[in-house]
């Protein structure tokens, strides 16, 4: 049987040092977990308009499509800003979401012991919080029609649909509800069914999901306004959040950031299954290409790590494996190891990329 195969896009920025240790992460693998992946690497964002004057070229774009999974860096920086908005690096990301249909976004908020310190919440507050958002990421309000803006009279009005198929709903209800019971068996749906049609079918459409197929899921609603004050209240009380595009879009960066720095945070965004059964997926850090620092050996790889952890467990079947390096992680942050966007009140020893990735594998080289 063929190795899983593997599409790395590492982008622009610090993506390309990011992503530099993570490919010794995914060889560690396969040297000493017998995981081996067939990897491809390939272009997108600024260099990749550099390179064909787009960017994602079709190749790219087909190769992502025939891959088990896509791990991607970071793209854009101020070399592209004056680009045409249609061959933007950031217009490279959107196709693959696009043409790959990855409609349900998973970004995780967990908060590692070792830097609750971090969060501008209280340690006791955020402290051990894992919970995990689940963003409908293709539909909603910035993808409805009509949209635009108009002249009505003597004034200019916007305009944006808010707009949900009964299927568009039950598709990425289904997948939080899937992670809620491989979880803690808790899922809160969010939306605004007080003020909004589409949040009384969002609303009606998850309770009968819930009702008639996944009974053993402890199923609540809370408006997403009331959600946003209780993520910051007590997000400890969450284990899945559900919720539409434009909500999960401000829910989620509220929740990301409870647990500290934007170094970080992975990101998982799944599709409609293969022929292999596996989901379409694409795994990214939150962060962007970071410009500031890019070159320089300061930028901490962990969300990318994360990212590629995301991918063993929900596209290789191997969370024993994502366990086992996010626990990696989660010693060397204990150790004190830390990148420069790590270094706050502790102190901590002070390394490099490079150094943050040496300290993982050495971790993970201890946990055999
Ligand atoms: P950014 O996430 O790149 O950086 C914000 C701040 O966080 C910077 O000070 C940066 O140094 C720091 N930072 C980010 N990642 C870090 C890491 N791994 N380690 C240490 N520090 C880190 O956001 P920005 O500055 O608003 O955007 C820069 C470029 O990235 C822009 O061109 C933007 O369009 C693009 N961007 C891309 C993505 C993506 O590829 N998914 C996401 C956001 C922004």
């Amino acid at each position: 049987m063929s190795n899983p195969s593997l599409l790395i896009l590492a982008g622009d920025g610090i993506g390309p040092e990011v992503m530099a240790e993570v490919r010794r992460i995914i060889d560690w693998f396969g040297d000493k977990r017998g995981m081996a992946f067939d990897v491809t690497e390939d272009l997108v964002g600024g260099c990749a308009y550099d390179a064909h004057g787009t960017p994602l070229h079709d190749d790219t774009m087909a190769k992502a499509q025939a891959a088990d999974a896509v791990l991607l860096g970071a793209v854009g920086g101020p070399k592209y800003d004056a680009l045409d908005f249609s061959v933007k690096p950031e217009r490279g990301l959107l196709r693959l979401r696009k043409e790959m249909d990855l409609f349900a976004n998973l970004r995780p908020a967990q908060c590692f012991d070792a830097l609750a310190d971090f969060s501008s919440l209280k340690r006791e507050v955020v402290a051990g919080l894992d919970i995990m958002i689940v963003r409908e990421l293709t539909s909603g309000i910035y993808f409805g029609e009509p949209r635009g803006i108009v002249t009505e009279g003597n004034e200019r009005v916007g305009i944006n649909t808010q707009r949900y198929t009964e299927s568009e709903i039950d598709r990425v209800a289904r997948a939080a509800f899937e992670l809620a019971r491989k979880r803690g068996g808790k899922l809160c749906s969010m939306e605004k069914a007080n003020v909004m049609e589409s949040g009384v079918l969002w609303r009606e459409v998850v309770t009968k999901i819930g009702a008639a197929d996944y009974p053993d899921v402890e199923l609540s609603h809370m408006y997403a306004d009331a959600g946003a004050m209780q993520l910051c209240r007590w997000p400890k009380q969450f284990d899945v959040i559900v919720t539409d595009n434009l909500f999960g879009d401000l829910l989620s960066d509220a929740a990301a950031m409870l647990t500290g720095s934007l170094g970080m945070l992975p990101s998982a965004s799944l599709g409609a299954p293969m022929d292999n059964g596996r989901p379409k997926a694409l795994y990214e850090p939150v962060h962007g290409s970071a410009p500031d620092i890019a070159g320089q050996g300061k930028a901490n790889p962990i969300a990318c790590i994360l990212s590629f952890a995301m991918a063993l467990r929900y596209s290789f079947d191997a969370g024993s494996e994502a366990d086992r390096l996010e626990a990696a992680v989660a010693q060397v942050l204990a150790d004190g190891v830390r990148t420069a966007d790590l270094m706050g009140p502790d102190g901590g020893t002070p390394v490099t990329t490079t150094g943050m990735g040496d300290a993982v594998l050495a971790a993970l080289d201890a946990s055999l």
